[in-house]
């Protein structure tokens, strides 16, 4: 079967795993997975009310398992570190907790089919200092990270 494999699970890739879950995934015309480095999907454009304490992203963040089981794809949680384009496959990155345990070694995954949909950088127009000391509003984990120090 027809392996399509979506990087990304932001505006863009979401929205695609989900239409091709709900036609070929479901019809079983093809494997529809989508790869994301995070287990939880929050709109961007609600990150100003987590980073004021007015939305819990743990109640209001989307699950990629459970909205990928409702919609007739698979998710796999890791961060992608390179592409073999002759091979077709991409490799995920081992996963490791705070102490530096592994939780689950690096991982090939192939594909017919490739989409890559990992977004964007924040760009800091070479401003001395800003990437060092900025609180970037562009995702959860550096919300997070932020919050804790
Ligand atoms: C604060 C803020 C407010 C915004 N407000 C609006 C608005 O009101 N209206 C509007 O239209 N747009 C808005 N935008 C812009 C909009 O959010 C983006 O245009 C849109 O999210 C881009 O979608 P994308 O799928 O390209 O990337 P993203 O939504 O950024 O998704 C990228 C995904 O790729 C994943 N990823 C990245 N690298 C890897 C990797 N190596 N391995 C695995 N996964 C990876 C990330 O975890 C993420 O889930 C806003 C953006 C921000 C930051």
């Amino acid at each position: 079967m027809l392996k399509i494999v979506v990087v990304g699970g932001g505006a863009g890739g979401l929205e695609l795993a989900t239409k091709l879950g709900r036609t070929l995934g479901r019809k079983r015309r093809a494997t529809v997975t989508l790869v994301d480095r995070n287990s939880s999907h929050l709109w961007k454009p609600l990150l100003h009310e987590v980073a004021t304490g007015s939305l819990d992203e743990g109640v209001d963040a989307l699950s990629y398992r459970a909205h990928a089981r409702n919609h007739h794809f698979d998710f796999q949680l890791g961060s992608l570190c390179s592409i073999d384009r002759d091979k077709k496959t991409i490799t995920l990155a081992a996963m490791e907790d705070e102490d530096g345990d592994l939780l689950m070694p690096e991982r090939e995954i192939s594909y017919d089919i490739l989409v890559m949909a990992i977004g964007s950088r924040s760009n800091d127009f070479n401003t001395a200092g800003v990437r060092e000391h900025c609180i970037f509003l562009d995702s959860l984990n550096r919300l997070t990270v932020s919050a804790t120090r």
